[in-house]
């Protein structure tokens, strides 16, 4: 039983430049936005695509970027199941993954806060004093490696493949844009970038005996950065937490956001707030 699972984001697809602004409702807002659902959910299809053809029996796409709620899932490979809904209601990162999965698969993936010329660079972990900071997608693979999972593929800027592929020895890479502001990139085009995610992901899932789990060793003390707007200076989300592993911290650091309401009960009718 070969199962692989797929966190997703937005910001690193191809052609993805700025955000989207889900308060103005004109047409070109709305347009826009439909505009990057759709690419991302290309994205993530040919890496669905790819790892069926690599002999996955299961596979999970985990759609977690802002809301929660982006990918066309009307239009993926029938064969997979999707994680969605509201993000900040429960668990969203890497929900349902466990040891029994055989590889983690990062798409649509951005550069970490206050990363020069990367686009839309946000939220940013140190560990311990500093010894490493770990953007989104070093962190799900750190939190991936504490199940045994290894990250096999990641695509996404130049900026946050290169972070990756400097910490996990051997990972498939797909660089589909070169960020050149936090609000302007070079890309390639969808279709090619498409092709070339379904080749890394077949690559990756293929060669995961060879690509180590990305383990942080604990007892590990996280602190959460990030800024208003994403731009300097940082500032403490939350102060640092020590724990005996990564994925403890980790979620303690994530319990602390003001818009993670998992432990928090809520009362009977309550509406969660569109975020
Ligand atoms: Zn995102």
């Amino acid at each position: 039983m070969l199962k692989v699972y797929i966190q997703t984001d937005l910001e690193g697809v191809a052609g993805f430049c700025f955000f989207e602004n889900r308060k103005n409702p004109n047409f070109e807002n709305v347009q826009h936005r439909q505009r990057m659902y759709r690419l991302l959910t290309n994205e993530v299809n040919a890496a669905v695509k790819a790892a069926f053809d690599s002999g996955a029996d299961e596979v999970i796409v985990n759609d977690n970027h802002g809301s929660g709620y982006n990918i066309i899932f009307e239009d993926l490979d029938p064969r997979c199941r999707i994680i969605h809904g509201r993000n900040g209601s429960g668990p969203c990162w890497l929900n349902l993954l466990d040891s029994s999965f055989a590889a983690l698969v990062l798409v649509g993936a951005h550069a970490m806060g206050a990363t020069p010329c990367a686009i839309t660079p946000h939220s940013l972990w140190k560990v311990n004093d500093g010894d490493i900071y770990m953007s989104e997608a070093s962190m799900a693979a750190a939190v991936a490696a504490d199940c045994g999972v290894p990250t096999v593929f990641i695509s996404g800027d130049d900026k946050v493949t290169s972070e990756v592929s400097a910490k996990i020895a051997g990972i498939e890479v797909v660089e589909v844009k070169q960020s050149l502001s936090p609000y302007m990139a070079c890309s390639l085009i969808p279709a090619r970038a498409c092709e070339l995610i379904y080749q890394g992901v077949c690559r990756g899932i293929q060669r995961r005996a060879q690509i180590a789990p990305y383990k942080i060793p604990g007892p590990v003390t996280l602190t959460l950065l990030d800024s208003e707007d994403h731009c300097l200076p940082f500032t403490e989300l939350c102060p640092p937490q020590t724990c005996d592993s990564i994925t403890e911290a980790f979620y303690k650091c994530e319990d602390a956001m003001p818009w993670d309401c998992r432990n928090t009960t809520l009362p009977d009718g309550y509406v969660f707030p569109l975020i």
